[in-house]
């Protein structure tokens, strides 16, 4: 008797540059590169919206939403805030990421990771790899900040055989390679996400640097960071911070991707371990263990990192509120006033978790207004019922 051939293996990925399903939504997360694309409708978080299902089939239930901290940050066995105590130079933050990476390669517990080294020739332009070896993960460390294929590697799963696969990923990334989880003929999948927003392409990126930093050719690294300003580092060591209300939000205003505009999926609720910054105090890392999975993950780096329990000081609601006009019209502050900004709400702002949830309130209600403007047909089932609840909290304006 032979083996059914699965039905996906029949279909044929696009070529770059052709137009996927989801159109202008699509993140260009990889999937319709592979013949993977016949699960397109099904899988594409941009076509699908599925969380409640998702996080029933993941973490075997779906988040509370009378419980705030789930509501927001989804569902999770714990959260702490951490730095390595030897940190990875060049990283993103302290390197927990690529140090937790490689050391399931080195207990075997994974034969490749899914990650993200960048092209030979531009530092910014994202490669998407399965890595074999702790040198391929360590040259992947740091963020491409940009919209990455990561899925382009499906098919590579399998012509590698490979049975047990770490993938490193943003939430968009992570939605659909959930959805096709199963016909990927892994016996064991780790996935460590990445909180993600605000991402653009690759011209975008330049527009954005060029508009933000003194020397955009020069920056290795970038990060918007819990104390308000957009940090950069430069080739020759030195670095340089911008105050959130000094972009030029007029000239940036239709730089995100439009995904990352209609996106609810910030802090990776499909994971099993998220490593972000934004619930942590500055300078320290953000750890989210959501199942035993990631609790598994989180025990193998516990030797490498120093933590501290996360806090939460502030109120965001009013500064919310009153950001929303603000976002929506792209109002920009004359730089001493941003820098004056910048200093009063450091002192008196958000912090730790209370940041983290500034930063997501802010973010739900712009991305809910543009998918209302842009999308109409798509909102009710696109927005998940936690994106509705948290949104529900604010007034926005009619239009
Ligand atoms: P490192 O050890 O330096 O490793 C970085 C990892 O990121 C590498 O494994 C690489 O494979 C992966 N990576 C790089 N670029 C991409 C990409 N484009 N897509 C997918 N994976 C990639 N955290 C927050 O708390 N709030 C945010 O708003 C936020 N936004 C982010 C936006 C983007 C596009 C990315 C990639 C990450 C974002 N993060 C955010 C996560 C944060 O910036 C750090 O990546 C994370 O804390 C890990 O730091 P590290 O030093 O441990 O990583
Ligand atoms: Fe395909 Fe991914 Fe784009 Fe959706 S976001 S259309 S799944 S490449």
């Amino acid at each position: 008797m032979t083996a059914q051939i699965p039905a996906h293996k029949k279909a044929k990925g696009l070529p770059r540059g052709n137009v996927r399903p989801a159109k202008d939504l699509c993140s260009d997360c990889g999937l319709c590169d592979t013949h993977f694309i016949h699960y397109v409708k099904e899988a594409c978080a941009f076509l699908n919206q599925q969380f409640d299902q998702l996080e029933t089939r993941v973490h075997g239930r779906q988040r509370d939403l009378d419980q705030e901290q789930e509501m927001y940050f989804g569902v999770h066995q714990k959260m702490v805030a951490a730095r390595k105590t030897e940190p990875i130079e060049g990283a993103q933050w302290t390197g927990i990421v690529s140090s937790l990476a490689c050391k399931m390669l080195e207990e075997k517990l994974v034969e490749g990771v899914v990650c993200v080294q960048n092209s030979p020739e531009d530092r910014f332009q994202p490669m998407p790899i399965i890595a074999t070896t702790p040198a391929e993960i360590l040259a992947a460390r740091v963020n491409k900040p940009t919209l990455s294929p990561n899925l382009t590697i499906l098919e590579q799963i399998e012509q590698g055989g490979f049975k047990k696969l770490l993938v490193i990923g943003v939430g968009c990334q992570i939605q659909a390679l959930r959805a096709v989880q199963d016909k990927l003929g892994l016996e064991k999948l780790y996935v460590l996400g990445l909180p993600c927003v605000d991402n653009v392409t690759r011209a975008g990126l330049q527009k954005f640097l060029d508009t933000t930093s003194r020397s955009p050719e020069t920056v290795v690294y970038y990060e918007f960071m819990q104390d308000f300003k957009v940090h950069f580092k430069h080739e020759d060591g030195s670095t340089e911070t911008v105050p959130f209300f000094g972009l030029k939000t007029n000239q940036l205003k239709d730089v995100f991707a439009p995904s990352c505009m209609s996106c609810f999926d910030y802090t990776n609720g499909l994971a099993d371990l998220v490593v972000g910054y934004m619930g942590a105090p500055f300078g320290w890392q953000w750890l989210v263990v959501r199942n035993e999975t990631g609790q598994a993950m989180f025990d193998l780096i516990a030797d490498q990192i120093e933590t501290q329990s996360v806090d939460s000081k502030g109120d965001r609601r009013a500064a919310v509120q009153n950001s929303i006009p603000a976002y929506d019209k792209g109002v920009t502050l004359p730089m001493w006033a941003a820098k004056l900004m910048g200093v009063v709400i450091e002192k008196i702002g958000p912090k730790g978790l209370e940041y983290a949830k500034f930063s997501i309130d802010s973010h739900f209600t712009r991305n809910y207004l543009y998918t209302r403007r842009n999308y109409p047909e798509k909102l009710d089932a696109h927005v998940p019922a936690f994106a509705k609840k948290i949104v529900s909290q604010y007034k926005l304006p009619e239009d």
